[in-house]
């Protein structure tokens, strides 16, 4: 699959520790038509890696499907900072919409609303707040939490809780007050159609590498009848691109997608990364700088465990089709 071609390990810092992850780790390589990047999260088996694999050779060897706009709006990332930080790192952003990490283990439903409350202050009465909470909700804490934070104006809430429903009901319930997301009900799904068939969101978030490449998302934004907001796996700025390639084909983007997250990472593997000016990233090719590539390199046994874990995927048969 990636024959003859040397394969790079990286291994770099997160800025804040976000979802729990303060290294993130993965792969990249040159293909026939561009550089991919494989970076299945480290608690992710085989099987259920062997859909990012798809994406990374698709990222390789076939390319993107033409894009029809130029430039993709995008939100800051805000993780589960304190009020100050978050509001600080909202207002040197550039972007008017934020997503904030809610429901973070150890943390307080007052912190969150702190946290907020502190990013609408940054964002003026016009700037758009969606919060992501992972799924770490029970149905009854999500309704509380959302009907507390609703009055900050949420634009929609993504994952309150982790079933399609649980997220069905919290959806009843709130009757429309915010719009939920489906985020982990459709990405580690086994049929990510479900959440259409149980009403269980509004909005439906697409990932490349877990859903296997842009144009199986692309079906997948045709199917499910759903708006799509892009938004990464914490990849650097080779995986990001296909974010970008994924956003700037899609027909419709009626909101900004969740693909700035490269300044979550202490560095990056090209000089100039995708990352937003005044909102928006553009769509455009990006090539590894050679010394960030060394600079950024996993040590030997980091390297070792990465390539038994694409052997192990390679050997895995493919998942079911969906
Ligand atoms: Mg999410």
């Amino acid at each position: 699959m990636v024959p003859g071609r040397p394969v790079h390990v990286y291994s770099i810092g997160m800025r804040e520790r976000f979802r729990g992850i303060t290294v993130r780790q993965g792969m990249v390589w040159q293909g026939e038509v561009g550089w991919a990047e494989w970076s299945p999260f480290l608690d992710y088996s085989p099987l259920e890696s062997r859909s990012w694999l798809k994406a990374a050779l698709e990222m390789a060897d076939i390319g993107y499907p033409p894009p029809v706009r130029s430039r993709i709006p995008v939100n800051v990332t805000v993780p589960a900072l304190t009020p100050e930080k978050a509001r600080a790192l909202v207002a040197k952003s550039g972007c008017s919409t934020a997503k904030v990490k809610v429901a973070e283990k150890g943390q307080s439903l007052t912190e969150d609303i702190a946290r907020v409350e502190a990013v609408r202050d940054a964002l003026g009465s016009a700037g758009k707040i969606r919060v992501d909470a992972n799924g770490a909700w029970t149905v009854d804490e999500a309704v509380v939490a959302l009907t507390a934070l609703g009055r900050f104006d949420l634009e929609y809430a993504e994952q309150p809780c982790a079933t399609v429903e649980e997220l069905a009901e919290v959806r009843q319930r709130l009757k429309g007050r915010v719009l939920i997301a489906a985020d982990e009900s459709i990405r580690r799904a086994d049929d990510p159609y479900k959440v259409r068939a149980l009403d269980a969101a509004d909005i439906a978030i697409l990932k490349v590498q877990p859903l296997g490449g842009v144009r199986a998302c692309l079906d997948i934004a045709e199917r499910i009848g759903l708006p799509v907001v892009v938004s990464s796996a914490l990849e650097t700025s080779i995986g990001l691109r296909a974010g970008i390639a994924l956003a700037a084909a899609l027909p419709e983007l009626p909101y900004a997608c969740g693909l700035n997250t490269g300044p979550l990472l202490t560095s990056d593997l090209v000089s100039d990364p995708l990352a937003a000016r005044d909102g928006y990233i553009d769509v455009r090719d990006v090539h590894p700088d050679p010394a960030l590539l060394v600079g950024a390199g996993a040590d030997a046994e980091t390297t070792a465990a990465w390539q038994q874990r694409l052997a192990d995927t390679m050997a895995q048969g493919r998942r079911s089709p969906q």
